[in-house]
Formats: C-alpha cells, sequence, structure tokens
C-alpha cells in the first residue's frame, strides 16, 4: 500500500512544471520517511517534531509564501507539496497547515518588517514552532465574537482569555493570538512567546483522530505583551478571514491526498484479496464502487487544479476557496467511507492506513469553517444574503 499509483485520469496536474515537479518530489521524499513510522506516532499519540524539522529542511513549510531565501512555490505547487504530505499522513500535513499556512501568512500579511525579521526564518524553517489561536471553547464557527480580551495601558499590552484547539500551542514557541481591543472592540493579533508569564497551555488528550500532532488549551491570565508584539496591520476580523482564503485551499489540497491514499489502497486490495473465488475487483459490485470512486477523485483534482489557476492569476475570491474546501473535504468522507469497507475487517486494522485516513478527514471537515459555515458563505455569496447569526 506504500507505492502510490499516483491516479490523475484526467492529466489535472499536466501542467506542472519541472520547478512544479521538484518541489512535489521532495514532498513525495518526506512521505516516504513519514510513512514507515507514523502509525506508531498515531497511536502513542505523540508529536514528532523532528518531523516538523524535517519538513523545514526540505523547505516543505512555506505553504506558497514568498519567503527570502526560499524557494517559491506556484500555487500548484503548493498544492502538491501538500497533497503529498496528506497522503502520507495528515496529522503532518495540520502541522505544515498550522506552521506554514497560519503562522507564517499572519506574519506575512499582518507582521512588521521588524516582526518578519524576527519570526519569518525560524518558522519557515521548523526551527520554531507557531500556533495560531483564534477559537475559543466558546465560540468556535463564530470565532468573530471572541471573548479573550486586550487592554492597551500605552506602552504595553494586557492579555485575558482562553483559547482551545491550537496546533503548536504547548510546543514552546510563539503562538499569534487574536483577542478583542478593549478600546475600539476591534479583533488585533499579537504574536506571544508561550513561555511569557500567564500562558498555561495544556495539550487537548484523548482525540480519535490526529493523533501525531498536538493541539494544545490555553488561558491567558494577565499576559503582558509588548507593543512590538502586536501585529499592527491586522486591523479587524475581515483581515483575520483574509489569512483563512488560503488556508481552506490547503485544506482542500489535504483532503485529496487523504482520498488518494485510500483510493489506491482499496484499488490494489481488490486485486489481490480473494473471495468466492476469484479477485474482489473482479466482482461487477467491487468495480462500480471503484468507478464511483475514482468520479469523486477526479472531481477533487480538478477543482484543485481549478483553483491553483485562479489563484495564480491572482483572482482567488473566498467563496472559491469555500466552494473547494466544502467539495473536497465531502468528497473525501465519502471516498475513505467507501474504501474502508472494501478492505473488510482489514479496514480497520491502523497497519493498513485506511483507518488513520478516515478519521484524519474528520478534523479537516471541522477546521477552517466546518462543512455548514462554508455552505453559508457560498449562500451568502450567490444570494447576497447573509444567513449567519
Ligand atoms: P461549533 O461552531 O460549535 O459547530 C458545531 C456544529 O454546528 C458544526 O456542525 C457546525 O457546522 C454547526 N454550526 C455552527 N454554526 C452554524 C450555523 N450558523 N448554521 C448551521 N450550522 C452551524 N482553531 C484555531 O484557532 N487554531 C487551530 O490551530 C485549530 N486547530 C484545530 C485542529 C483540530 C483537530 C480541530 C478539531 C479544530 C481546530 N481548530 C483550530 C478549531 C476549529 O477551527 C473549530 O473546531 C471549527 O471552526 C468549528 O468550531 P467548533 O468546533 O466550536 O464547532
Amino acid at each position: 500500500l506504500s507505492q502510490p499509483l499516483d491516479t490523475d485520469y484526467l492529466s489535472a496536474f499536466a501542467s506542472a512544471t519541472t520547478a512544479d515537479r521538484e518541489h512535489w518530489q521532495r514532498a513525495r521524499q518526506f512521505a516516504q520517511e513519514v510513512f514507515p513510522v507514523i502509525n506508531q506516532h498515531w497511536e502513542n499519540a505523540f508529536y514528532p517534531v523532528d518531523l516538523v524539522r524535517r519538513m523545514g529542511e526540505l523547505d516543505l513549510l512555506t505553504d506558497g509564501l514568498e519567503i527570502g531565501g526560499h524557494a517559491v512555490f506556484s500555487p500548484l505547487a503548493a498544492g502538491l507539496v501538500t497533497m503529498e504530505i496528506s497522503r502520507a499522513d495528515g496529522s503532518m500535513a495540520a502541522a505544515a497547515a498550522v506552521q506554514g499556512g497560519l503562522v507564517l501568512r499572519s506574519l506575512k500579511l499582518f507582521g512588521t518588517a521588524e516582526q518578519q525579521d524576527q519570526y519569518l526564518e525560524p518558522i519557515a524553517t521548523g526551527t520554531l514552532l507557531g500556533g495560531f489561536a483564534l477559537t475559543e471553547p466558546h465560540h468556535g464557527s463564530d470565532s468573530v465574537s471572541l471573548e479573550t480580551s486586550a487592554r492597551f495601558d500605552g506602552k504595553t499590552w494586557m492579555l485575558n482569555g482562553s483559547k482551545k484547539w491550537i496546533g503548536n500551542g504547548a510546543a514552546g514557541g510563539i503562538t499569534i493570538v487574536w483577542a478583542r481591543d478593549e478600546g475600539d472592540g476591534q479583533i488585533k493579533g499579537f504574536i506571544v512567546d508561550q513561555q511569557a508569564a500567564g500562558y498555561e497551555a495544556t495539550p487537548v488528550r484523548g482525540k480519535g483522530v490526529l493523533r501525531a500532532i498536538e493541539q494544545a488549551k490555553i488561558r491567558l491570565q494577565n499576559v503582558r505583551v509588548p507593543d512590538s508584539a502586536f501585529l499592527a496591520q491586522a486591523r479587524s476580523f475581515k483581515d483575520v478571514s483574509k489569512a483563512l482564503v488560503d488556508t481552506r485551499v490547503n485544506v482542500g489540497w489535504s483532503a485529496l491526498g487523504h482520498a488518494l491514499f485510500v483510493f489506491e489502497a482499496a484499488l490494489q486490495y481488490s486485486k489481490q484479496r480473494e473471495q468466492f473465488g476469484k479477485p474482489l475487483g473482479a466482482h461487477q459490485m467491487v468495480q462500480e464502487r471503484l468507478a464511483q470512486m475514482l468520479a469523486e477523485l477526479t472531481n477533487m483534482q480538478l477543482q484543485c487544479a481549478a483553483v491553483a489557476s485562479e489563484q495564480a492569476a491572482g483572482r482567488l475570491r473566498p467563496a472559491q476557496a469555500s466552494l473547494l474546501k466544502y467539495h473536497n473535504t465531502r468528497a473525501a468522507r465519502r471516498v475513505a467511507a467507501t474504501a474502508r469497507d472494501m478492505l473488510g475487517g482489514n479496514g480497520i486494522l491502523l497497519e493498513n492506513h485506511v483507518i488513520r485516513h478516515v478519521g484524519d478527514i474528520e478534523a479537516l471537515h471541522t477546521y477552517e469553517g466546518t462543512e455548514s459555515i462554508q455552505a453559508l458563505i457560498l449562500g451568502r455569496d450567490l444570494t447576497g444574503l447573509s444567513a449567519f447569526g
């Protein structure tokens, strides 16, 4: 099952350039390193930080952002890298999505020159781990109503509140904390050192999915942040939302990577396993299920490729990113459920890898805005009427 077949029935990625393919190849190399060790980490709920650093060494953490001294990725190459990491493992893809997709992107979009000088390089190389803390225990989908507060006394900011589900939030590095300014009521961002007094983070335990990465619950009690750590270019929740558009695209590619793995696993299994005197793949119903999965997978690939073209042309609209996430995580769930069933009892054994992907897709389906939230964004775009709230 570890030998990828690279199903791409309609040549969705035929336009990948030589440079794109070089980046893609490095991600495949990383996937080969992850594959033999990941099940054990997943089973032990162990976060292999060395593998995050390895992604940094291979320059796989920048998520298509231009960072001085690092390779420039086209949107297609960035997507293919995400797909390939996810094809190996969702926890590692989630780590890359937080580190590059959310933290690096926030620093790039909203950070001052000094903040960028200090943090871009260590975050891009994975030598410093970063978290992005938007969600709170009582505000997930409506994070626009978040309650964590920021009070400015003219010199320093004081943060109070709590956060939940924050990838890398207890990893010992920095956290970009989103809080409501008590002055003007707007949401603002702060680079918080995880060693700061009053910052208390504990990993969320008991997860049934994404077990090889840690998300944290965070308590902020009178955490003092110097004004130099305030992300001055982020002025309101609208700015935060800008960072989430590209990360939704990243999730669409991740869903594709998971679906690709489970589809190919089911296909290979159907050729090896015999029942009723012939390979499962020789039974008509099994062939129909393979055809259904292929159709889903191909649609996912085509949407990814089309969105990459829109990004490359500089005209991606937030609703297009929502469409990709909405379509791909739903499709990936269907493909994964079918693949799992097609492996019979062996489908629930970790050693066959499929069940890990089945679970990890559930997290993708929820984070960066749930299925329903993407639908509401699309509904608003289509009708001009907001159904939020
Ligand atoms: P809720 O908002 O409580 O939603 C519960 C259900 O209600 C969902 O089905 C939802 O679609 C539905 N619902 C909500 N509102 C509506 C509505 N208006 N109409 C119809 N249905 C609605 N956050 C971060 O800030 N940083 C991170 O690094 C991070 N990493 C994460 C990693 C994992 C593994 C997970 C599970 C979450 C992570 N999150 C992170 C949080 C994530 O973004 C939220 O879980 C997500 O936005 C959903 O919020 P919620 O879990 O509070 O669900």
